[in-house]
């Protein structure tokens, strides 16, 4: 954990320093190495942040490579979309986008090199009888009795399946390296596996794929990567990534150093499982402002720069199974927002206010700060009529003692603007509210008239000038802070009901310019950004980002 000055953890860059400064590298390479599968989350954001940030940092280059060995489950739309996103966090790959299905080629003739050297064989077992004669973590395995087929065999077969001769579970090349190794990985390991799927960069040329293991290390190996940087579940298949690259000859060694995934309380970080909300219509689309994924974070209101110090402050360890307080990313967001948003006043449940001793058609324009600490924004224009609207939960017919805002025969502060007393409350015949009538003291503009305590600033909006907003109020997709902890239990049980609430609102008049993307903070609200997609002049719809209490920032002070 850390705060704003004191740097986190990163035993990484550490690492590469030392390496740096000992003379052991010179310049480092580090990829960024997505599956097509999916769109990227919140946890992949702490991979580019790290693998960009430290080839930023230590003079090197960071390239991105998509993974793409799975044709059945990859698709051109997602490859977009992660190209898309890793520009948008503001990272640029070195050299043109790559594909582990540019080495195929490669791959295959090291395949072969291995197969000559008695380090491979086409297995006839099924995927069943694979795993049974896998073993178990306290039983060694059992040889295949296709394990010794002569190396012409096996590369005639591989050369076959390769051409589609045989349907897809019915052979696989394997390494041959030890069936009784304590790391079951090494357990001859599937290389190449049959598929008759149409892939989306090297169409039919291909009916068998490599393995992630067998490509990673490898094509991390021809792009002269120096520091291959994984999340923790690999750690176990480093032996097996070290073994072909003492066992081929590859232009370059490359060293594997994993890492602890990100998990994020009240969130997912599984790709599949965000799929899932995505194909059951539970949200809308991949980047539903709810979504954890960085296209969701985006049409949020999130800023790159806000993501980036969220990784910053999280750092990078070892430690496994933490779950990071979703807090510590909304301080990220605000506290970037708290400087860069301009302000705007929003009314988000309108109810009307009738200043009875304002005449009508009276009109006066004050000029506001776009921001208070900041004189480059531009001014606003807040117009004052006799109509206004104010937020229904401002006003209380019988309020609690520490109410300070408006009540009947009560006062208080239109923000920059008057004093005024509500009078009457008007209803209807079902007893609703509908409007309040109160009066202006015009004695109190910008000033307090000596004896006069009003405790209570609200935010309003002119009803003839006000422009109509839709707001979408966003809150967390999941009610349980790990909403797929109990691996048996269906992690949709633990959606919340109230994730998204649409109101009708009413924004002051500057708002009516506002372009998608740009964000502001609702003074007394939050923080708003109008949606990339939907929001139009004619119809402004806008995102609630994040309100304005801060949790994390309260935590630090007490920690
Ligand atoms: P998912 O489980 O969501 O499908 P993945 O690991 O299968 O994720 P990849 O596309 O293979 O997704 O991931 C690309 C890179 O991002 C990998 O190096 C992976 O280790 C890293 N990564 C994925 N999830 C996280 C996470 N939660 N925290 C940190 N790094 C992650
Ligand atoms: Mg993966």
């Amino acid at each position: 954990m850390t705060n704003e000055t004191t740097p986190a953890p990163n035993f990484i860059r550490n690492q590469v320093r030392e390496e740096i400064e000992g003379g052991q590298v010179t310049s480092i390479v580090t990829r960024f190495p997505p599956e097509p599968n999916g769109f990227l989350h919140i946890g992949h954001a702490k991979s580019i942040c790290l693998n960009f940030g430290l080839a930023e940092q230590m003079g090197g280059d960071c390239h991105l490579r998509f993974d793409d060995t799975n044709p059945a489950k990859e698709e051109q739309a997602y490859i977009d979309a992660i190209k898309e996103d890793v520009s948008w966090l503001g990272f640029e790959w070195a050299g043109p986008v790559r594909f582990a299905s540019d080495y195929f080629d490669q791959l295959y003739a090291w395949a072969q090199h291995l197969i000559r050297e008695g380090k491979a064989y086409v297995d006839d077992l099924s995927p069943d009888e694979i795993r049974e004669y896998r073993g178990t973590l306290t039983e060694p395995g059992t040889p295949s009795p296709y394990r010794e087929r002569n190396a012409e065999e096996n590369l005639d077969l591989l050369a076959r399946m390769r051409d589609g001769e045989f349907g897809e579970s019915e052979k696989v090349l394997r390494a041959k390296i030890d069936m009784a190794s304590p790391n079951i990985n090494l357990r001859d390991p599937i290389l190449y596996r049959i598929r008759h799927a149409t892939h989306h960069q090297t169409g039919d040329k291909w009916k068998i794929y490599p393995s992630y293991d067998f490509a990673h290390g490898q094509s991390d190996a021809i792009e002269g990567v120096t520091h291959s940087i994984c999340t923790l579940e690999f750690e176990d298949h480093r032996p097996l990534y070290e073994w072909f690259l003492d066992n081929l000859p590859v232009p370059c060694k490359p060293r594997q150093i994993e890492f602890s995934r990100l998990n994020l309380n009240y969130t997912l970080t599984s790709k599949r499982k965000l799929k899932l909300l995505v194909d059951k219509g539970i949200v809308d689309g991949w980047d539903d402002p709810r979504m954890p994924t960085v296209s969701g974070m985006r049409r949020r209101g999130y800023t790159p720069a806000s993501i980036r110090k969220f990784c910053d402050m999280i750092g990078v360890t070892r430690a496994d199974g933490g779950l990071v307080d979703i807090a510590m990313l909304t301080h990220a967001i605000r506290s970037d927002l708290e400087d860069s948003a301009p302000r705007s006043m929003c009314v988000l449940k309108p109810l009307k206010v009738v200043l009875t001793n304002v005449p009508e058609g009276h009109e006066e324009v004050y000029e506001v700060l776009g921001h208070p600490a900041r004189d480059d924004m531009p001014v606003r224009r807040v117009p004052f009529t006799r109509e206004l609207y104010i937020d229904r939960d401002d006003f209380m017919e019988e309020p609690p003692k520490k109410f300070f805002r408006l009540a009947p025969g009560r006062e208080v502060r239109l923000r920059n603007s008057y004093v005024i007393r509500c009078d009457d409350v008007i209803k209807d015949e079902s007893g609703e509210i509908t409007a309040l009538h109160c009066s202006v003291d015009f004695d109190t503009l910008g000033k307090n008239p000596e004896g006069r305590k009003v405790k209570g600033v609200i935010h309003w909006v002119s009803a003839v000038h006000g422009v109509p907003l839709e707001v979408r109020l966003y809150d967390n997709l999941f009610l349980e802070e790990q909403p797929d902890k109990d691996k048996d239990a269906d992690f949709l049980e633990h959606l919340n009901p109230e994730s998204l609430n649409v109101c009708q609102a009413i924004g002051e008049p500057s708002l009516a310019h506002a372009t998608p993307e740009s964000r502001f903070q609702f003074e007394r609200v939050g923080y708003f950004c109008a949606d990339r997609h939907a929001s139009t002049p004619e119809h402004l719809v806008f995102n609630r980002t994040v309100g304005l209490k801060d949790t994390w920032a309260k935590i630090k002070q007490k920690g």
